[in-house]
């Protein structure tokens, strides 16, 4: 059986896997990332996690084909190296981590964007399984993107195209650590909705969303603000109608300029969403102002392979 091997290099964890040509996982596991204890301890981590997986292929009786890397940051095109920022992991930054992972396995490596290898495995895989125009948002701690234009990966010029997280929504809004003002991350990040759900929550100690705040002038969690919008509670249903909205306006700039057949959103705030209340509202007010008539009706669907979706793009990659 051809399998393949898949890292997914995140900020605390190093998630990893071992898939079939169907996108099946067969093995699966994460180490901690150990960004805290410098380059050669991340470094090492996630070569030690590449040969756990050829470990298993061994015994299991399985030859691995190649290697895939999912990575923070952008990937030169032209060195491949990871490129900043990486605000949460620098110590990848400059790295060849393909040619890392391809000198120790012996076996042909290829690396990109986590947010690229997250689209990639919903298009090969997922909700977005054989849609060959496809923008595929995940929604956590920020907003990563991916776009797949005409059954491949867009990534432009430098490698980093498609950061649909930093798109601005308001330019009179605040200052983003990337140097323009108002992206879209400031507002509809899971951060930036804990943000806004604790603020409301500290000015109306009468709302239910206040009840969820863990103590007095604590923050709410984003399961939290579901919570108390699912309960009926107006303010909490208020952020998410509005941030809703932000994050449609964001996402019909990327609908006007690529014309795509779908939109799939995942993320810790999209699997928050258990009712789809949210992604009902981003869905209607998508199709409310989007420009052409195919964006009027273009499905908004929720993503389908999770926090595995990273290594199991990563897999998947194209080979150079
Ligand atoms: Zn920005």
């Amino acid at each position: 059986m051809t399998v393949r091997l898949g890292i997914d290099i995140g900020a605390t964890s190093i998630k990893y896997g071992v898939i079939d040509n169907e996108g099946r996982i067969l093995f699966a596991d994460r180490a901690p990332t150990r960004g805290a204890d410098g380059q050669k301890a991340v470094l090492d981590g996630i070569v030690a996690c590449a040969r756990r997986m050829v470990e298993w292929c061994s015994n299991a009786g399985h030859a691995p084909e190649t290697v895939g890397i999912g990575s923070p940051g952008t990937i030169n095109p032209h060195t491949r190296r990871v490129q900043p920022p990486t605000p949460n992991l620098k110590a990848i930054i400059g790295i060849d981590l393909a040619g890392l992972v391809r000198s120790a396995l012996g076996l042909p490596t290829v690396i990109d964007n986590d947010a690229n290898c997250a689209a990639w495995a919903e298009h090969r895989f997922g909700a977005g399984r054989g849609i060959d125009n496809l923008i595929c948002l995940t929604v956590g701690s920020g907003i990563g993107s991916g776009f797949i234009v005409d059954g491949r990966i867009f990534s432009g010029h430098s490698g980093s195209g498609a950061e649909l997280g930093h798109v601005s929504i308001d330019w009179q809004g605040g200052s983003c650590p990337c140097g323009s003002r108002g992206c879209l991350e400031n507002y509809t990040s899971a951060i930036a909705l804990m943000r806004r759900a604790s603020e409301a929550a500290n000015r109306e100690p009468s709302s239910e969303l206040s009840k969820l705040r863990d103590g007095p002038g604590g923050s709410v969690s984003i399961a939290g603000l579901f919570d108390a919008a699912h309960a009926g509670d107006r303010t909490a249903r208020s952020i998410l109608d509005e941030a809703a909205l932000q994050f449609a306006i964001g996402v019909l700039g990327a609908i006007n300029l690529f014309d795509p057949e779908a939109i799939i959103i995942g993320g810790g705030v999209a699997d928050a969403d258990s009712q789809g209340l949210w992604l009902t509202a981003i869905r209607d007010n998508i199709h409310r102002h989007a420009f052409s008539v195919s964006g009027k009706s273009i499905p908004v669907g929720k993503a389908a392979l999770g926090n595995d979706a990273g290594f199991i793009g990563a897999a998947a990659l194209p080979q150079e």
